[in-house]
Formats: C-alpha cells, structure tokens, sequence
C-alpha cells in the first residue's frame, strides 16, 4: 500500500486540492520537521504536547521521561492525532484576504504501542539521536541499563494521515493586480548558527567532521 485511504476522519475537505495521502510525501515531511504535536484525550480533557518524534518505517516514535504523562498514557494503547508542521514562507497578497503562508504539513491517527524491551528501546534511541545530528550516535557516550529504564519510549503505529502542503505565489484575484501593494513570498526556513562550546568542554576537542559536514552541506 503507497497510499493512506481517504476516509471520513483524514479525508480533507477545505482545498482538497492541497492534500496528499502518500506514504512517500507524508515520510517526508516527518523526517524534515523536528517536532510534533501530540494531541490526546484524557478523563475528557483535551491536551497537546509538543515533542521530538523519530519514525521508523510506518511508524512514528516519542519518547520521554518513563514517568512522563504522555508517555503512559500512550504506551496504555490509547489513540492520539499528530500533526507536524514545517513553515516554508509567509504569502504576502495585495489584500489583507489573500494572506497566507507556505507549509507542509500532516496530521496522523494512531495507537500507542509500548516498547519495553532494552534492545528495541536502545534502536529508538539510536533514531533519535542520527534524527538531531547525523554521526552523534556513534560519538556520544552509549546510554546505560539505568539510562535506558528511565527513558520511556512508545511506537505509534501509523493508522490514518494526510499531509496539506501550500507552495507558490499569492493567489490574488485579477481585480486587485492593479494595486500598488507589494505582493510575494517572504521565504522562512529553519538555520543553524554557528556551534557554541560548552563552558567546561576540554579546549583541546575540536568540533567533530559530522557536525561540520552536516552544518556545511547544501541547503542548510
Ligand atoms: C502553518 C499553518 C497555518 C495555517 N493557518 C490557517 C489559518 O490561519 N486559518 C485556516 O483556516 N487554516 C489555516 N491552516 C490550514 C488548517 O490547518 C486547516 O487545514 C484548515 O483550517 C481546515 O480545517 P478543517 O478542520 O476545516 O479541515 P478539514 O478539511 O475538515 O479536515 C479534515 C481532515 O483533514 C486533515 N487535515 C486538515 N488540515 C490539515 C493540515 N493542515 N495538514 C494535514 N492534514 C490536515 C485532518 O485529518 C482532518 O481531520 C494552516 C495550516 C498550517 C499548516
């Protein structure tokens, strides 16, 4: 399957022209974004909790403090919806109407699924790590057993998503092209700044070829 069915509960109805249901663009946008939005229901209450997330094939991994309300309440099984966001510009329009922004984003349902056992939790990890900084698993100190029992980690099977992606100029109507209002795209994008040391980092530890390969390649 490449596709996520289109059903009642992610099937896009205001501009459905901007949604996309494949695996492919619906992976993308989670590897590109760094953070997630959790929402979930509990004793009735709504709630939503920002977090780093990590996939692994089909499915999306959270992790947090084994305490961490999130992170109970959804390794218990209980159902959440995910939404990741990416801004790619601000769409400046002659009206005020037109005004939006450039995005990719998605919104996913699933179930939590715990993951308890050391060897899976320590893959989750890895994934995390190789999400933040490409190389840094590899150089960072490996967690402990007691690192690991504190580290809670849930793998959220993915049941239903879609992405809504905005690209392009403005859509003004022809009536206001006459306007002497400057109208485009404010480009927005997610930078690096130059790596600052830890204060009480040995000065003799240069920065490490990952980091700076990672921070010199295209785009970034
Ligand atoms: C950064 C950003 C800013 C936005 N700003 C605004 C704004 O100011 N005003 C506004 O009206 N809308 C805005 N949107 C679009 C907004 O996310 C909704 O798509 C839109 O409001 C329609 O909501 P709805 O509940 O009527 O969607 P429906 O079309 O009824 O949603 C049906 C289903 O489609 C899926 N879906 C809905 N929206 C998205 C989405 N964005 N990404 C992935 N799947 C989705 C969900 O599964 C949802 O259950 C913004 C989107 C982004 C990413």
């Amino acid at each position: 399957m490449t596709h996520f069915p289109k059903t009642d509960r992610n099937r896009l109805r205001r501009l459905p022209e901007r949604a996309l249901y494949d695996h492919q663009t619906i992976h993308a946008i989670l590897d590109a974004a760094l953070i997630c939005h959790v929402a979930f229901v509990q004793d009735g209450r709504p709630f939503v909790i920002p977090t780093l997330h990590a996939r692994d094939g089909d499915r999306l991994l959270l992790h947090g403090a084994s305490s961490s309300r999130l992170i109970r309440h959804l390794q218990a099984g209980h159902e959440a919806c995910i939404a990741i966001t990416i801004l790619d510009g601000i769409v400046l329009a002659r009206s005020v109407f037109e005004h939006s922004i450039n995005y990719r984003s998605a919104v996913l349902f699933a179930h939590g699924q715990p993951i308890h056992d050391e060897a899976n939790k320590r893959h989750a990890l890895q994934l995390f790590t190789e999400k933040l900084l490409p190389g840094r698993w590899q150089d960072a100190r490996q967690p402990t057993a007691d690192e690991l029992k504190a580290t809670g980690v849930v793998a959220m099977s993915i049941e239903s998503a879609t992405a809504k992606v905005r690209s392009g100029p403005p859509e003004d109507p022809a009536e206001d092209l006459h306007l002497p209002v400057w109208a485009g795209v404010l480009p927005l994008h997610l930078s690096y700044g130059q790596p600052q040391a830890a204060p009480d980092l040995a000065a003799d530890l240069p920065l490490p070829d990952y980091l700076r390969q990672w921070m010199d390649r295209p785009g970034s």
